[in-house]
C-alpha cells in the first residue's frame, strides 16, 4: 500500500468520525470498553464454528494471544475521536491484513468476523433501551463504519501482501526448476532449427506425410511438452507456443497435397518463428530471476525467504512435524575487510558459502540475508539434530582455512542462533527469535551456537 493510499484512507476516516456527534461517540466507545470482552469471545465462538478457521486459529499461541489483541483491536476501533492518529490507526490496520496474508487466512474469513462483530453490537446497543432510537442508530451507523474502514484496509494491504507472494512463488517455482538457463536456450533453439530443418529435406527427397517427424515428437517438442511448459506454466508465451505447436501439427497432414505445400511451409516457417521467439521471451523472462540468486555467493538470496517460508510453514503443519531455522553472522568479519581488502572478503564469502552448502542437505535451503549473515533452514529436524548440525557447523568454520589472494590462510568463528518452528502460523515469529538468539550468542562472547526454544 502506498503512502498515498494511506493518507487518504486516513482522510476518510478521519472524515466519517466527524459526523457523529461526540454524545454519539461517547456510547459507542463505552459499549466497546466495557464489552470488549464479551465481543472478542463472541467472534472468537462464531469463527470456531468455521471449518476453515479452526486450521488458524487451533495452535494455543494463537488462541490466546488473539483473545487480547481482539480485545485491544476493539478498543482501539472504537475509541476513534476527531483528534486521533488516522496515519497510526490505518497502519495498524494494514499490518493485521499484512499478517492474514502472511499466514494465507482467507479474506472471507476475516469478513466473516467484522459481520459478526456488527451483529453482537446491534445486541448491546439494543439492549440500551433507555437511550433514544435515534441516537442508537446513529451510534450502529458508526459501528459499522469504523469496522467497515478497518476491513478495507486490511483487505487492501492483504491483497498487495498477497500480489507479492504470488510472484515471489511464482519466480521460484521458476528458478527451481531449470538450471542452466543459458545452455538450455541455445540447445532449445538448435533442437526447433533441426526439426525444421529435418522436415525440410524429408519432403524434398519425398518421404510420406505419414512419415514425417511430429514436432510434438522432435526433440523441442519433447522438451517443451515436458520441462518447458511445467517451468513457465502460467506464463503467456507457454500458451502461444503451445497453440503454435497445435497448428504446426494440424498442417502437416496437408504437405500431401502438392499445390499447396509452398504456401503450407511458409506457414509453418512463420510458426516456428513464433515459437522461437516466444521461446526466447521465456528464457529473458527466467534470467531476470536468477538475480534472486545472490551473485557474490549463488545462494538463495533475501527475497525468496518469504516464499520458502510459508511452504515450509504449510508442510511442517499439515504434517505435524517441524523445521529449524540457523541464524549465521561471521565474526569479526569487518577485520578481515579492513586488513586485506575486499576482495579477501569476497574471497572468504563464496568460501563460506560453500562450506554451508556442503553441510546442508539436499532438501535444505541456505540464505545470504545480507553481508556476512546467513540463514539455513534444515527441513524436518528435532532440537537435538538442528543442535547437531549447528555445532557441526560451528566446528567445521573453526577447522577450515579460508584462503585470500595474496596466498595467506585465515582462521574464522561464527556466532550461531537456532530454534526451532513451533508451529505458530505466523513465521515471523521464528525468524526474530532465530535472530534473539543469534544477537545473545554474539552478546555472549561470540563463537558459540545459542538455542532458543520454540
Ligand atoms: P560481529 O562479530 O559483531 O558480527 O562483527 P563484524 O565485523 O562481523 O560485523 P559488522 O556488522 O560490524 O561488519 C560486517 C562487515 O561486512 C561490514 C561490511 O563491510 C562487510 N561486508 C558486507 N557485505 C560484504 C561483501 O559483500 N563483501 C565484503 N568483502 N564485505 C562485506
Ligand atoms: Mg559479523
Ligand atoms: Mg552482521
Amino acid at each position: 500500500m502506498s503512502d498515498s493510499a494511506v493518507s487518504l484512507l486516513a482522510q476518510e476516516w478521519r472524515n466519517s468520525i466527524l459526523l457523529y456527534n461526540e454524545a454519539v461517540r461517547a456510547m459507542v466507545k463505552q459499549i466497546a470498553l466495557e464489552n470488549k470482552h464479551v465481543l472478542a469471545s463472541f467472534f472468537y465462538e462464531q469463527m470456531l464454528q468455521d471449518q476453515a478457521a479452526q486450521l488458524f486459529l487451533s495452535h494455543e499461541a494463537v488462541q490466546s494471544r488473539l483473545m487480547l489483541s481482539m480485545q485491544n483491536w476493539i478498543s482501539q476501533l472504537f475509541s476513534v475521536d476527531g483528534q486521533a492518529d488516522f496515519i497510526a490507526l490505518i497502519e495498524l490496520q494494514r499490518k493485521v491484513g499484512e499478517v492474514h496474508a502472511r499466514i494465507d487466512l482467507p479474506v472471507h474469513l476475516v469478513l466473516r468476523g467484522a459481520r459478526t462483530l456488527k451483529r453482537k453490537f446491534a445486541d448491546l446497543l439494543d439492549a440500551h433501551a433507555e437511550e433514544a432510537l435515534e441516537k442508537r442508530k446513529e451510534a450502529f451507523r458508526l459501528v459499522s463504519d469504523s469496522l467497515d474502514i478497518a476491513m478495507e484496509t486490511m483487505s487492501r494491504a492483504y491483497a498487495s501482501s498477497y500480489d507479492r507472494k504470488s510472484r515471489a512463488e511464482e519466480s521460484y517455482r521458476l528458478f527451481s526448476a531449470v538450471h542452466n538457463a543459458a545452455a538450455e536456450k541455445g540447445k532449445q533453439r538448435s533442437a526447433l532449427l533441426d526439426w525444421e530443418n529435418q522436415l525440410m529435406f524429408d519432403l524434398a527427397v519425398g518421404t510420406q506425410v505419414d512419415n514425417l517427424l511430429s514436432i510434438k515428437k522432435s526433440d523441442f517438442g519433447l522438451w517443451f511438452l515436458h520441462k518447458g511448459l511445467h517451468a513457465f506454466e502460467n506464463l503467456p508465451e507457454s500458451k502461444i507456443i503451445m497453440d503454435s505447436i497445435d497448428r504446426i501439427e494440424s498442417m502437416t497432414p496437408q504437405l500431401e497435397k502438392n499445390e499447396e505445400r509452398v504456401s503450407l511451409l511458409k506457414q509453418i516457417h512463420a510458426e516456428a518463428r513464433n515459437i522461437q521467439l516466444n521461446v526466447d521471451i521465456l528464457f529473458d523472462k527466467y534470467n531476470e530471476l536468477e538475480a534472486g540468486r545472490d551473485e557474490l555467493t549463488r545462494l538463495l538470496s533475501r527475497k525468496y525467504l518469504s516464499v520458502v517460508l510459508s511452504k515450509e510453514v504449510a508442510y511442517a503443519r499439515k504434517r505435524g512435524i517441524t523445521f529449524a531455522l540457523l541464524a549465521i553472522d561471521i565474526d569479526f568479519f569487518k577485520n578481515i575487510n579492513d586488513t586485506y581488502g575486499h576482495e579477501a572478503g569476497d574471497m572468504v564469502l563464496q568460501q563460506f558459502s560453500e562450506l554451508l552448502s556442503n553441510r546442508s542437505r539436499a532438501g535444505d535451503y541456505v540464505f545470504r540475508l545480507g553481508g556476512e549473515e546467513f540463514l539455513i533452514l534444515l527441513v524436518d529436524v528435532n532440537k537435538d539434530a538442528a543442535l547437531r548440525v549447528a555445532q557441526q557447523v560451528s566446528q567445521k568454520i573453526r577447522d577450515e582455512k579460508f584462503f585470500i589472494p595474496n596466498g595467506e590462510v585465515l582462521n574464522l568463528t561464527a556466532s550461531l542462533g537456532v530454534t526451532l518452528f513451533d508451529g505458530h502460523p505466523d513465521y515471523s515469529k521464528s525468524l526474530r527469535r532465530v535472530d534473539k538468539a543469534l544477537y545473545q550468542a554474539k552478546e555472549s562472547g561470540r563463537d558459540q551456537v545459542v538455542y532458543i526454544e520454540g
